[in-house]
């Protein structure tokens, strides 16, 4: 069977966003909650491409949960997910395009649409994760087409939060502080073919 990858970099920005929300301690216990991550703890190749299995990707979803509760477990997830942006954007930043004056000079609704679809080529170039971005009746469309975030999972209602919460920031940062709806309306561990995110461009304030 294929297995399918983040890059040591993106899993390091992973661990370092989840520390900043739960505190060393909390990331011992949640690596310390599976066989799959419990000798992951301050070792990580941040050189090699194939450092960071989807199956662990999910598996700290998974931990999470456990943790806090299904609900805190989400939650938690969503705040990691933002954190995951400003480390993101100092190790990817210039590869996005969006930290460049002629960028963010441009109107708000380019800025969003060019920057969710920079977002979309970075994940798609960099890691085995798929992203289709697709514009339908004034709405953006993020598809996760193989998902790192519920490999192998089944729910019964959406669980990709860490990826809403960082296109939350990822916006609120593109956009120059304005707040998005954006929430996950479909999720491959539900049944449906796709993780996919609902993003309103037009700000809520
Ligand atoms: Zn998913």
């Amino acid at each position: 069977m294929t297995e399918y990858f983040y890059p040591g970099r993106m899993g390091r920005i992973l661990l370092l966003a989840m520390e900043e929300v739960i505190g060393k301690e909390g990331v011992h216990s949640v690596l310390g909650l599976s066989p799959v991550t419990s000798n992951m703890e301050g070792y990580l190749d941040t050189r090699s491409e194939k450092t960071f299995p989807f199956t662990v990707m999910t598996q700290l979803q998974e931990s999470l949960e456990q943790l806090y509760g299904p609900q805190g477990g989400r939650g938690t997830a969503l705040r990691i997910g933002r954190a995951c942006f400003q480390y993101g954007l100092r190790e990817y930043g210039s590869l996005l395009g969006v930290t460049e004056t002629a960028f963010r000079l441009l109107p708000l609704h380019t800025k969003v649409r060019l920057g969710a679809k920079s977002f979309a080529g970075l994940f798609n170039k960099h890691t085995d994760q798929r992203v289709r971005l697709e514009e339908k009746d004034d709405k953006l469309f993020w598809h996760i087409e193989r998902c790192p975030l519920c490999w192998e999972r089944k729910t019964s209602s959406p669980v990709c939060n860490l990826a809403v919460g960082l296109l939350q920031e990822a916006l609120y940062w593109v956009s120059g502080s304005k707040i998005f709806q954006i929430e996950e309306i479909a999720c491959i561990a539900r049944g449906d073919p796709a993780c996919t995110i609902l993003i309103d461009p037009t700000p809520l304030s």
